[in-house]
């Protein structure tokens, strides 16, 4: 599955809303929820979609510099 397919797949699990896949040297490292500012990690390649697992962004900011945002595509 590629992280294309993921976000179609992925809801934020508080507000439901889109997510925006966060990749760092080419991986997804996370998926970010902008409504919520939090980053939901991915760990062993396996999305962690838990509201109490959430990781406020400006704390993932500061552990993931150099990370690129992707944007949900056709949304
Ligand atoms: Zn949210």
């Amino acid at each position: 599955m590629n992280t294309e397919e993921l976000l179609r797949l992925l809801a934020c699990p508080k507000c439901l809303g889109e997510l925006a896949a966060l990749d760092l040297e080419g991986k997804t490292a996370g998926f970010a929820c902008d409504a919520c500012a939090v980053v939901y990690p991915v760990r062993e390649q396996i999305p962690v979609m838990l509201v109490e697992e959430a990781i406020p962004r400006e704390q993932w900011d500061r552990d993931h510099p150099g990370m690129r945002e992707t944007a949900r595509e056709g949304a």
